[in-house]
């Protein structure tokens, strides 16, 4: 067994992040590779390396890297109709949203263009019908390490510490509770000025944390006795990623609204706000946005759809999000991690826990640019101590093995042996 500690300076490797070329914003440091072309569940950079892709555009890539079913979805709605524009409506919209309800209960939808545009969208909604049936409630309640968006509402509802200051004033309107705790709960939601709490079924950019087997039923009948809407926000965990279409059903609870984004474009900026009939109660003026129900888009999102929900396809991601729990419980006995308890999530939305001497940050550098050469990992950094894990939903058996080799590798790579 080996100890995991950070590799002491005289022994550090050459630096293996880098500043923005010209042109771009510094957005902070990020590796020195360049992509230029995906394939299924492989991305390619501009040396010709290829990488296993772990993490797909941050969980976005439902069919992988330039699947034929988008591919020629865009193709022919780009030769069809890209947009009719906001004030009129188009078949590709219209279909989306029939979709989209009739896949999850919840009659309307808003279509948008990303995860932070359709949170936002949530808020809006939740405080108008605040306005129009709670007299004027306007608060939000959100968990603490919660992760909602970049836009200035999103960030005040996101719990990640500092994140509501960084561009002070904050949005006005939000409090924060701790993360799957009951106590406190109760007289949280009792408070006059609550329209509605918005949760994360598995908080993804706070490390995969699941919400505990009560926690949502409980949020769900404290949400019915005190008149709060229950805002799910399935941005990352939607579209299947957790081995079901929605991760809601799968604590038993039906929100009332329903976010969604990442995978439902399959690499295609879309996002959603689903909401049941009885609280779409937004006025003409209200909302909108050019791009909202943007045709490409919704072509983009129609195919998706058509392939996860066609027979066996979640079942094939419940078994391949098995396999690489397994793999990565393995892993971690083998490497001194700790275990099967080391390993969190569901679906194909895993997280490793790392012991503190660890950083993932470093970890996930020795995957990416192995020090013996061939194939990269590409795996997320998601917490310090927790390597966040995004296969593409169609990985193949022989993919998954293929990559829990390379993180062996590079868990061999960064280990120190105990002195
Ligand atoms: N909500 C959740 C749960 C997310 O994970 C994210 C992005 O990581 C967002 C919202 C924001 O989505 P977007 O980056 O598309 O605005």
């Amino acid at each position: 067994m080996t100890e995991h500690t950070a590799l002491p300076p005289s022994d550090a490797p050459p630096p293996r992040t880098t500043f923005p070329p010209p042109g771009l914003m510094h957005l902070g440091p990020r590796p020195p590779q360049v992509f230029v072309r995906g394939q299924g569940a492989w991305l390619w950079d501009d040396a010709g390396r290829r990488h296993l892709d772990w993490v797909q555009g941050w969980a976005v890539n439902t069919l992988g890297h330039a699947p034929a079913a988008v591919a020629d979805a865009l193709a022919r709605q780009a030769g069809t109709l890209l947009q009719a524009g906001p004030g009129f409506y188009n078949d590709r919209a219209i279909a989306l949203a029939q979709r989209l309800a009739a896949l999850s209960g919840l009659e309307r939808c808003f279509i948008g263009t990303s995860g932070a545009e359709a949170n936002e969208g949530a808020i809006k909604l939740a405080r108008k019908w605040g306005q129009r049936h709670k007299a004027g409630a306007a608060t939000v309640l959100s968990f603490g390490g919660s992760f909602h968006g970049r836009t200035l509402a999103t960030m005040a509802a996101s719990g990640k510490p500092g994140f509501a200051r960084l561009f002070a004033p904050a949005v006005p309107g939000f409090r924060h509770l701790p993360f799957n705790r009951l106590d406190g709960l109760a007289a949280a939601l009792a408070e006059p000025d609550v329209c509605a709490v918005i949760v994360e079924p598995v908080q993804g950019e706070a490390g995969v944390v699941e919400a505990a087997p009560g926690f949502l039923p409980a949020l769900r009948a404290l949400c019915d006795a005190h008149r709060v809407l229950l805002v799910a926000d399935e941005v990352q965990t939607g579209i299947g990623r957790c081995g079901t279409l929605f991760a809601h059903t799968q604590w038993d609870v039906q929100p009332d609204i329903v976010t969604l984004g990442k995978g439902l474009g399959g690499g295609v900026p879309v996002g959603a706000v689903l909401a049941r009939e009885a609280v779409c109660c937004l006025e003409p003026g209200d909302q909108g946005g050019t791009y909202h129900g943007n045709a490409l888009a919704c072509a983009a999102a129609l195919a998706v759809l058509d392939a996860v929900t066609a027979p066996g396809f979640l079942d094939q991601v419940q078994a391949a999000g098995e396999q690489l729990a397994a793999g990565l419980a393995r892993l971690a006995a083998r490497h001194g991690l700790g275990g099967p308890g080391a390993v969190h999530g569901r679906g194909l939305l895993r997280a490793l826990q790392l012991p503190p001497g660890l950083a993932s940050g470093l970890l996930a550098d020795a995957a990416r640019a192995p020090a013996g050469g061939g194939d990269g990992l590409l795996v997320n950094p998601a917490q310090p101590q927790r390597l966040r894990l995004m296969p593409a939903l169609n990985t193949r058996a022989d993919e998954v093995e293929h990559g829990l080799a390379l993180l062996d590798a590079a868990l061999a790579e960064v280990a120190v042996p105990a002195a």
